[in-house]
């Protein structure tokens, strides 16, 4: 049995910086710091913590925590958000040249209609990118899809079979039946501990064990009981005990199981 739990999908590469390349919460927060977040998320059994880059820069600092520490492995994306910012054609050389033995999947990628913060066609054209990269260098894949399904099933469908994970999925029991039947992985985070809908539950239920696999999406989306305090990686430690109690599956097993699955995934070696 694994006894160690996986932060497959969080973003503590940026705690501390000033300039936060990706606007995210840690620089309201000066009173954390990497080592004392990494320190605690160890002490609660979370061994190993997943970077996962939005940005050029993003990416590269996940790669820098990465060599610090050896429960930090990173995947290096641009998140669809951003692709109105990535348009030239040094941007993705750089990019590309950052790929090196030590990344273990491109992510986040995807397509968000939700918010739309970049125009469809730059959303899709970044998404491809990224999926040939993925298919050159045989890297596994961190989905980012919100309310996009029918236009990310029908781009993936040219690049299948893949190795990937839809992160922080939530979307309904079709999407999710879509993304077993293509053997995707389904990454569950603190979103789980606020959903309240019977369908909801259903679907977090109707999650085939040996495709979950866990993921705090640090700083965003603190679980239950600790909402309004920072998300930090040891909180993956109350997403399994939710979901245990929710799916009646013992906690050592989900433990065990989906850390198996995130090795399995990202092809992990001696963890
Ligand atoms: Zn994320």
């Amino acid at each position: 049995m694994i006894d160690y739990l996986i932060d497959s999908h969080c973003h503590i590469q940026s705690i501390g910086l000033d300039d936060d390349p990706t606007g995210l919460l840690w620089s309201s927060k000066g009173s954390l710091s990497q080592p004392a977040v990494i320190k605690a998320s160890l002490q609660k059994g979370v061994k190993i913590m997943i970077v996962v880059g939005c940005t050029l820069k993003d990416s590269s600092l996940a790669i820098q925590l990465a060599n610090d520490y050896s429960c930090v492995l990173p995947a290096i994306g641009i998140h669809p958000h951003e692709a109105i910012n990535f348009l030239s054609l040094d941007q993705f050389k750089q990019f590309e040249d950052l790929i090196d033995d030590s990344v273990i999947a491109i992510g986040e990628c995807g397509l968000d209609y939700f918010y739309n913060y970049s125009d469809l066609s730059l959303q899709k054209k970044l998404l491809i990118w990224q999926l040939q990269l993925a298919k050159k260098y045989k890297l596994p894949l961190i989905f980012h899809v919100r309310q996009a399904f029918s236009d990310f099933w029908s781009i993936i469908k040219d690049f299948l079979p893949l190795k990937a994970v839809i992160h922080s999925f939530t979307d309904d029991k079709k999407n999710l039946f879509q993304a077993i039947d293509n053997d995707f992985m389904v990454g569950i985070n603190g979103i789980a501990t606020f959903m309240k809908s019977s369908q909801e539950i259903e679907m977090l239920k109707a999650i085939p064990l040996d495709h979950l696999i866990l993921e705090t999406d640090s700083p965003y989306l603190t679980p239950v009981p600790y909402r309004g305090t920072i998300n930090i990686p040891k909180n993956v430690f109350y997403i399994t005990e939710y979901l245990s109690n929710l799916r009646q599956e013992n906690f050592d097993l989900i433990r065990h199981q989906t850390s198996f699955n995130a090795i399995k995934l990202f092809n992990l070696k001696g963890v």
